[in-house]
């Protein structure tokens, strides 16, 4: 059978589906045929409707389905809507995060005559089989079908074997394309799931509802490829695709397991010279840690910090670090020369004026490579989704037409602290800034109080120019041979200047 994806992912980063590229391995592998829609317009033109349903036509697919995490759905629900008017007898089903965090919601939607729920390598598998085949569908473990009328709700499956997996369907992608376009950096992925609950990530309401489907808390979560796998999987990526210049590992956190990361640093530098990126936790990080990472060639270790507010990070976003633990693992990575990356988010609920200075103060006391923000976003159903809606702050209006996590906020904090929030996600690493050393500091501090007395017609009018004013007054500092952070690569990383200059960027 033919399978048509559709991927949208609109107005934000290029970005690589690992579900979609597992679903398809296992479908080719199997027999079936696929092809990708990818929505994105900084891979190509985003189609008009009319190429879409002549796109749909052309290729005749038997079923068609979607992933999709919770910003990207109301692209996918318009783009569904067309194709069902257009295509009434072909199915459609819908996947990813936000389906297997709400798979009722989206199963009101009468455009959608399946829901995956959960893992899908397996699940989409049988149903293009039993379609194929003309066989009953609504008996599938982890696919909620609507008959007649009535959703049958299935439970989910046991979490896939890794190793019984065929590699990623990365041709679906076109990776060649995204290479090119992404300058040489290739997405990888070695395991699945996480030891952690925070509050914001989907990750727990994952756990818990397996955890009651297969009625067990033993349900076999964090799973990893063996090290052959992956090497196999670079040795396949580095002979098959040209300008490779980054691998970045997109595990929730490649430091966990210590024995594998032993030995795939011991092994990599075997493989290739080509850089690698990866997650680290802080409190799975330390001195020996680094210094296998270098060793094996890693140029970026990542820690998700969100918040420099004890009280947040305790209270809100469950997440259990203390100050002291991120200050060591930023000086473990120093003491080995690893480029730090650092994550933040603001716009928290509950957050005060004083927890975010807690956070540009940290950011300011450890001075990563560099830094990126994010705005928060409630993923539905989970606790600090349960929080926003709590305590008042959820706008819903604005969350279901909110495209990425990186430009505005979804949540009211009033007028005062919500145009704090839209002047700091504008402005951040002068904020940063403002905790250097003498000039640097007294220029920012400047700059941060000037946009602070900006009253909101001012700050809409100035907004859009404070990136060219970053660009100017970063060239100035550098000639005069200044660290400070500046914007790269879009509108929410900041590197920090020394760092660039010892790359060439
Ligand atoms: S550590 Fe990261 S991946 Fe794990 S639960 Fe927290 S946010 Fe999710």
């Amino acid at each position: 059978m033919k399978v048509l994806f559709i991927y949208p992912n609109i107005n934000t980063q290029v970005g690589f589906n690992y579900g979609l590229a597992f679903i398809s391995a296992m479908l080719k592998k199997h027999g079936h045929d696929t092809k990708l829609l990818n929505l994105n317009e900084k891979l190509r033109k985003i189609p008009s409707d009319e190429e879409i349903v002549k796109y749909v036509h052309d290729y005749s697919p038997g079923l068609i389905g979607m992933s999709v995490v919770t910003p990207q759905y109301p692209t996918a629900l318009r783009v569904a809507r067309l194709i069902k008017k257009n295509f009434s007898d072909i199915p459609l089903l819908i996947g990813g995060v936000h389906t297997t965090l709400v798979p009722d919601e989206v199963m009101k939607e009468s455009c959608f005559d399946y829901a995956c729920t959960g893992e899908g390598e397996e699940a989409v598998l049988a149903l293009a089989t039993r379609i194929e085949r003309g066989e009953d569908t609504s008996t599938i473990d982890n696919i909620w079908a609507r008959t007649n009328g009535t959703v049958k709700q299935n439970n989910v499956r046991s979490f896939v074997d890794l190793s019984n997996l065929p590699m990623k369907d990365y041709e679906l992608f076109d990776l060649q394309h995204m290479i090119d376009k992404e300058d040489g950096w290739v997405r990888l992925m070695g395991s699945r799931g996480c030891p952690f609950r925070c509050s914001y990530c989907f990750n727990h309401k994952i756990v818990d509802r397996y955890k009651n489907d297969l009625s067990t808390s033993d349900i076999g979560y964090i799973r990893r490829h063996n090290l052959k796998e992956v090497v196999d999987e670079i040795n396949y990526l580095l002979r098959t695709y040209r300008g490779i210049k980054t691998f970045i590992f997109d595990d929730d956190i490649f430091t966990f397991d210590k024995k594998f990361l032993r030995e795939f640093c011991a092994e990599y530098p075997r493989l290739t010279n080509v850089p690698f990126v990866v997650n680290g936790h802080v409190r799975a990080f330390d001195e020996e840690r680094a210094e296998m990472l270098k060793e094996g060639g890693c140029s970026i270790v990542k820690f998700g910090l969100e918040s420099g507010s004890a009280r947040i990070r305790k209270d809100v976003l469950r997440r259990p670090m203390s100050n002291e633990e991120i200050i060591r693992a930023f000086n473990a990575a120093d003491k080995y020369g690893l480029h730090t990356s650092a994550f933040v988010m603001i716009g928290l609920p509950y957050e005060t004026r004083e927890d975010i200075m807690a956070t540009i103060e940290l950011l300011g006391r450890i001075r990563p490579g560099r830094f990126r923000w994010a705005i928060f976003f409630p993923f539905p159903r989970t606790d600090a989704y349960e929080m926003s809606v709590k305590g008042g702050y959820l706008d819903f209006k604005k969350m279901r037409e909110l495209e990425n996590f990186t430009e505005a906020s979804c949540l009211d904090f009033g007028p005062e602290h919500n145009l704090f929030i839209s002047k700091l996600q504008k402005t951040l690493p002068w904020y940063v800034n403002s905790y250097s050393d003498n000039s640097v500091g007294n220029i920012y501090s400047f700059l941060t109080r000037a946009i602070e007395d900006m009253p909101p017609e001012r700050w809409e009018e100035a907004k859009d120019g404070i990136i060219s004013v970053d660009g100017e007054l970063s060239q100035c500092l550098n000639k005069a041979g200044c660290k400070h952070y500046s914007f790269r690569y879009n509108s929410f990383t900041a590197v920090r200047s020394d760092w660039e200059h010892a790359k060439g960027e």
